[in-house]
């Protein structure tokens, strides 16, 4: 019995862009080269081929820079969300922008030679979780995300005042 295709969700923090992939993710990888450091504004760009499955974008459509003669860079035109990485051989999503991330697990590394010196250390770093800086305790009981949910919504943003 044939079991139904995995249906990944995602989009960029403001909502306008959301996309759906649907069959296997089972490419992901993270990109040191300077292309993708700029286009993310990251250390590294978090990338998930959708090769062998079927993307589709199910509201909104990223705004693209070609950022060289083969390769197009996808992101919110809205917000600045990061969103694809389109060359000639398929189209990857932005690790991050996936509505649960946290299985699309990277297995290997590319463009090592612009990878930057401290990234290998990064996991060595002191750490602390959020609610721990008291000094911001005040800005975080204050605060309200804009942000668009980890899911798909029929309204964004919310219809107030109804
Ligand atoms: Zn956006
Ligand atoms: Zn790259």
């Amino acid at each position: 019995m044939a079991s139904e295709p995995a249906v990944h969700t995602g989009g960029c923090q403001c909502g306008a862009v959301r996309f759906r992939v649907t069959g296997p993710l089972d490419d992901a990888s993270i990109c040191h080269c300077r292309m993708c450091q700029k286009a993310f504004g990251a250390y590294y760009a978090p990338l998930v081929s959708t090769r062998g499955a079927r993307l589709e974008w199910t509201r909104g459509e990223p705004k693209r820079f070609q950022s060289s003669n083969l390769v197009r860079r996808g992101f919110c035109g809205d917000c600045g969300t990061p969103l694809t990485y389109e060359a000639p051989d398929g189209v990857a999503l932005a690790a991050g922008a996936f509505d649960d991330p946290a299985g699309l697990a990277p297995w290997i590394q590319y463009g090592i030679e612009g990878r930057l010196p401290y990234v290998q250390g990064l996991s060595a770093l002191p750490a602390r979780r959020t609610e721990e800086d008291e000094a911001a305790a005040d800005f975080l009981s204050r605060i309200v995300s804009y942000q668009h949910p980890d899911h798909d919504t029929g309204h964004w943003p919310p219809r107030t005042g109804a």
